[in-house]
């Protein structure tokens, strides 16, 4: 174990904080503590900074969590261990906050902390942040705007395939840099680069251009087939975004309801008035428009009732944990639900098995997208596919022109 790392202890309950700090001592920790929200904020205010933060839940009459974002906005980089009293459930549902915060955790331990599985959690934390290292990997804003000005950034496709039929009747556009070297990087890697450093407007029109390019050969001997695009929330201030659509769907001779605007709400639809003019535009003229990610944003429900959305993507996270979690499951069920009462093209993510499928099929979900039916395939080999797989009916456009009146309060 490195010494002389800096560890924070925030604790209310000086004995626990007592027996914490003892247990980093000994490992070779420099160790501060803190009892409140407020003695951490003077902390990180004062300009001090720490490579792990040990945190309770229950900081007696105040919430523990709402240190978190408090840890990402001023000491990003430390491992967090996360203790509590709490159940299971509690604990595992705070570190996915932690991690949706941006935070590192290493574990989470419940109360009596034991000095040794703390121990063992600070031995691991390398391995956190190599882990992390691997995912996030950032890459410079030069590269990306580099490798759209040389078309290396590519659409690959990825199969939706109707529940009903079994047919593919469309694929989502899945952006895929491949460096010269041969090497790939992936979304995860530059999505969220390109959307901070104003380039996700220059890598959207690459990657619409080129999805519907390739549409538009598809649709010469399958005229139902649709492509969908994944458009960041962020271009929802930029008031020129319908038109430069409009008019790529006629330079590509694709009609508005061949396309699919899948917006991505993890980080937020904004609930603004641009964002409803761009998005209500889009749907007059016949784009379809999907919450992707559906469930995991702080504006699902609110995004629903006011835009526009004639699709529901299930987050691929519930399918999963569905399997063997049986509230999960229920979400799956109450969220497809919901969908279909509001007339909305119901589409699983993340379908990896058998059992997922039948599981999002007994849901009610529409359409199913995931690794059972295929993974994102390259633009030539996505045709061939398409050549051989069996074509069900447009469930998409079936919905569309099912879809119900819009109700006016008077
Ligand atoms: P998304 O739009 O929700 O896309 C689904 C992601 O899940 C894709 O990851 C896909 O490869 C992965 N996936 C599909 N089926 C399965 C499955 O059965 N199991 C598992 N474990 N994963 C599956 P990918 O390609 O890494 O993309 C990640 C995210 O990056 C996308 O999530 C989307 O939000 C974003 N993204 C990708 N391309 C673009 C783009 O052109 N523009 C924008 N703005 N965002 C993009
Ligand atoms: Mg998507
Ligand atoms: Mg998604």
């Amino acid at each position: 174990m490195p010494t002389g790392q800096h560890l924070l202890v925030i604790d209310d309950q000086r004995l626990d904080r007592a027996i914490a700090s003892h247990a980093a001592t000994r490992a070779g920790f420099q160790v501060t503590g803190a009892a409140s929200i407020a003695e951490t904020r003077a902390l990180f205010e004062k300009g001090d900074r720490f490579d792990f933060i040990v945190l309770d839940l229950a900081l007696g009459s105040e919430d523990g969590l709402e240190i978190l974002p408090l840890i990402a906005r001023f000491n990003s980089t430390a491992v967090v261990v996360l203790a509590s009293g709490f159940d299971g459930r509690i604990l595992a549902a705070s570190q996915r906050l932690a991690t949706s915060c941006g935070l590192l955790v290493a574990g989470v331990l419940r109360k009596p902390v034991l000095p040794t599985a703390l121990q063992r959690l600070l031995r691991q934390a390398p391995f956190v942040r190599m882990a992390a290292g691997e995912t996030t990997l950032s890459v410079a804003p030069e590269k990306i705007r580099l490798a759209i000005a040389e078309g290396q950034i590519k659409p690959w496709f990825q199969p939706k395939t109707s529940l009903a039929t079994g047919g593919v009747i469309g694929g989502e556009a899945l952006a895929r840099w491949v460096r010269p070297d041969g090497r790939s990087v992936a979304p995860s890697a530059f999505i969220p680069v390109a959307e901070q450093s104003g380039m996700i407007g220059a890598l959207t029109d690459t990657i619409l251009d080129q999805s519907l390019m390739a549409c538009a050969h598809w649709r010469k001997t399958r005229p139902e087939c649709w492509v969908a695009v994944n458009v960041s929330p962020l271009l929802l201030t930029d008031r020129g975004l319908t038109d430069r659509i409009e008019q790529k769907l006629q330079d590509h001779g694709v009609p508005p309801g061949a396309l699919v605007l899948e917006i991505t709400e993890s980080n937020g639809i904004p609930d603004t008035a641009c964002a409803t003019e761009i998005l209500t535009r889009l749907r007059i003229r016949g784009v379809n428009l999907s919450v992707d990610d559906f469930g995991t944003g702080h504006s699902s429900l609110l995004s629903l009732v006011r835009m526009p959305f004639n699709e529901m993507k299930i987050d691929q996270a519930f399918v999963r944990e569905a399997v063997t979690n049986r509230d999960a499951r229920k979400v799956v069920r109450a969220s497809a639900s919901l969908g279909r009462e509001l007339g909305l093209n119901v589409v699983a993510e993340g379908v990896e098995t058998e059992v997922m499928a039948q599981l999002v099929e007994e849901a009610g979900c529409h359409v199913g997208q995931g690794w059972l039916y295929g993974r994102a395939l390259p633009p030539e080999t996505f045709e061939a596919h398409l050549r051989e797989a069996y074509l069900g009916e447009p469930r998409l456009n079936e919905v569309a022109a099912a879809e119900p009146e819009t109700e006016t309060a008077t």
